[in-house]
């Protein structure tokens, strides 16, 4: 992967200040139920943001590495979803936020699990995925992971051991999911994907190149290479807006409103849509399982940065950029992206513009567009069939075919 990672730049200072003033956060403990996880440094610290361009930005340890642990369960979800759609995935596991920890017994009346983020959902998820068989699935499943991460991304053997050891409760899950009729295949080989899943090891800028991937629509915004549908990346988004942040989902809604997912390591990847993916590491954990810095960053960075994606939006500009009237005629030179926003500027805009003028005839000019909704599109062919049925000669000129109609 070419990532263009900067160096000297003020985003890295805004970093830099984050990581300063959560520094010297005490609490929390670092997970030890997975053994292997107990050896993480307590003060480790790292945190890294990919822009829609593809630039990194990185502040603390960005090259050290740690297992995935949960934050695999999202693009999971997502190859299930890219393979089977909504519908048939819906069947096996639900989308509504448990409230109960990772590892709840969480099953809703006709035995699937509540949503795929916590460890019955996802183990139900990765049973949904390619081949069953022993090392193809889980072969697939990382390259997948890799592909979202634009480089490639290898399974932490001593972790996937260590969890493969002690991973009973999950087993239970498994057969738990399997009994209600949503598991399919084995348990055991769902369980052993589930582990080898988790067990892949990552940096925080593989984290924000992860989240970057869903939050520009599914397309790596550093190797420009498409990983999933614009429509499999706006549900996965959804996903870990309801679900993403164990039981402490709805306070994450108030202070960051950015969806995330956080993972037993103490890694949290955040994917502000249109925005930035980023991704944070600090190992000691708070009651919930989130990592104690990491959430503090995550508040930070919102709130300082305005990222929360329920922000009022800035008004856009209009999308005429001129409209002149000669004689009879009216001519409206439309800019940039038209969305179904801006087309309703622009409907209104002409049929205010006929009414009070008595103009007779209407151009709609395209060639500073760069690109059309299909919501607008209709919305401005039906306006323009309105004002042809009234008497009005309505024409579109678009040389380069952004209206498509
Ligand atoms: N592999 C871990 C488990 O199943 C993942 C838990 C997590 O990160 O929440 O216990």
């Amino acid at each position: 992967m070419d990532l263009d990672q900067e160096e000297t730049s003020p985003v890295v200072g805004v970093l830099e200040g984050i990581r300063a003033k959560v520094a010297g956060l005490g609490g929390g403990r670092v997970a030890d139920y997975i053994p292997e996880l107990a050896h993480a440094e307590p003060d480790a610290f790292g945190i890294a943001v990919v822009s829609p361009h593809g630039r990194a930005y990185a502040a603390g340890r960005s090259e050290q590495t740690f297992s995935l642990q949960s934050m695999s369960k999202p693009f999971v979800y997502a190859m299930a979803l890219e393979e089977h759609g909504l519908e048939v995935v819906h069947e096996h596991v639900g989308a509504e936020p448990s409230g109960e920890p990772f590892n709840a017994i969480s099953l809703d009346e006709s035995g699937r699990p509540e949503n795929p983020m916590i460890n019955a959902g996802a183990i139900v998820t990765t049973s949904l995925v390619g081949d069953g068989e022993r090392g193809v699935r889980s072969e697939h499943i990382r390259s997948v992971l890799s592909t979202f991460a634009g480089r490639d991304l290898a399974v932490d053997e001593q972790v996937y051991l260590s969890e493969a050891e002690t991973g009973h409760r999950n087993r239970a899950l498994g057969y738990l999911s399997l009994s209600g009729g949503v598991l399919v295949g084995s348990v055991e080989a769902a369980v052993q994907d589930y582990f080898r899943q988790c067990s892949v090891s990552v940096t925080v800028v593989d984290l924000a190149v992860m989240a970057g991937t869903l939050a520009s629509g599914g397309v790596n915004p550093v190797t420009g290479e498409r990983v999933v549908s614009q429509l499999t990346a706006r549900h996965t988004l959804s996903i870990m807006t309801s679900c993403g942040m164990y039981d402490r989902a709805g306070e994450w809604g108030l202070r960051v409103g950015i969806p995330a997912k956080s993972g037993v390591s103490g890694g949290i990847l955040a994917a502000a849509p249109g925005a930035f993916g980023v991704g944070v590491f600090s190992p000691p954990l708070d009651e919930a399982g989130n990592s104690v810095r990491g959430v503090a960053a995550l508040e930070r960075l919102s709130e300082d940065y305005d990222l929360h994606m329920l922000r009022t939006p800035a008004r856009p500009h209009s999308p005429m950029h001129s409209v002149t009237r000669s004689g009879d005629s009216l001519s409206v030179l439309l800019r940039g992206e038209i969305d179904f926003l801006a087309a309703e500027q622009v409907v209104s805009r002409l049929a205010e513009a006929v009414e009070d003028t008595g103009v007779t005839s209407v151009t709609v000019e395209l060639e500073r567009v760069s690109g059309f909704s299909e919501a607008a599109r209709s919305l401005l062919a039906a306006e323009l069939e309105e004002l042809a049925d009234a008497g009005v000669g309505a024409q579109v000129k678009d040389p380069r075919g952004v209206h498509g109609s």
